[in-house]
């Protein structure tokens, strides 16, 4: 039997709102999603520059739909975070990723740091420093060997973010500045922001060395950074020549598929305990 459609949906077209309609669709998945145990991390090595070996790697967070197979996380974390389902699925990544670096330690690999994305929703959690800790210490993690990658915005006061990261800092972790120069705030931050680390974004490493515009940028954040004594990280390196420009301009770690893809914990496992070996 035909049902009656409520009034209030009768301005619905299809061609309207597919968009709208898919999302709503994933983001009813996305909560069963933690539970029936979707989600897993792959983890990026960083290489330095001046010894050629990897000292981190980033965990990068994926999603096994399983009906509609992978679904990137430029798709469903920005979902996540407007449901709130971030709060749960960002303390599961952080927990999943620190159980690893423990587990890749006791399998006698070199022992690496490994960097973690905090989303925005994570950042304006009550509990964040509290859970944190908490993991560090349930994990038995070393906290000198996380480092929490978190981005600039504006939605937070300096003040509150200056709090917040000294909190942070006092548990012994490291903190980068992810997508460094893609925000809008100002500069000025970076004098109060008790950070470690800036990473440059892709997309002004994509063009150098041909584009003379973006060649200057990154020059002069790697050289802003060594006055800040931050180190540096250029992410997205594809290109023997953008590897060139870097070690050149005095760049401390790049990472990108030149040297290697987002890889399995396994993956990882295997590559580095062979490089340990030889
Ligand atoms: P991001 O934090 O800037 O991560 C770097 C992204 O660049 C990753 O994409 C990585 O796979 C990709 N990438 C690395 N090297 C190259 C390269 O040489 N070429 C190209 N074309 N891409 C490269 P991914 O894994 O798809 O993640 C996209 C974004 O989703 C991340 O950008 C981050 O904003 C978010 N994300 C991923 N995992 C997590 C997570 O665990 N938590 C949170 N909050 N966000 C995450
Ligand atoms: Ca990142
Ligand atoms: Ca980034
Ligand atoms: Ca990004």
């Amino acid at each position: 039997e035909a049902k009656q459609i409520p009034q209030r949906f009768l301005f619905y077209k299809p061609y309207m709102s597919k968009g709208i309609a898919d999302r709503i669709l994933l983001e009813q998945d996305l909560h069963n999603a933690l539970e029936n145990q979707e989600f897993y991390l792959d983890y990026q090595p960083q290489v330095n520059l001046k010894t050629g070996t990897v000292e981190s790697v980033e965990a990068l967070v994926r999603w096994r739909h399983p009906t509609r197979g992978f679904i990137p996380p430029d798709v469903f974390i920005p979902i996540a975070e407007e449901c709130g389902l971030i709060i749960p699925l960002g303390k599961w990544i952080l927990e999943t990723a620190c159980m690893q670096a423990k587990t890749w330690e006791r399998q006698g690999l070199p022992q690496m740091k490994v960097a973690v994305n905090l989303s925005l929703g994570q950042l304006f959690q009550q509990d964040l420093v509290e859970m944190v800790e908490h993991i560090l210490q349930r994990t038995n993690l070393e906290p000198k060997f996380l480092q929490l990658e978190i981005t600039e915005s504006m939605t937070m006061n300096i003040d509150q973010m200056t709090q917040l990261l000294h909190e942070l800092k006092a548990l012994g972790i490291q903190i980068a500045v992810d997508d460094f120069g893609t925000g809008y705030s100002s500069l000025s931050y970076l004098k109060d922001f008790p950070i470690d680390c800036l990473k440059i974004d892709r997309t002004f490493v994509r063009n150098v060395p041909n584009n003379p515009n973006d060649e200057a940028l990154v020059s002069m954040i790697i050289s802003m950074a060594k006055h800040l004594r931050l180190k540096v990280v250029a992410e997205g390196i594809e290109e023997v020549e953008q590897l060139s420009f870097l070690i050149e301009g005095g760049c401390d770690y790049i990472q990108g598929y030149l040297f290697s893809k987002p890889i399995s914990p396994q993956q990882i496992s295997e590559t580095f305990s062979e490089l340990h070996r030889h």
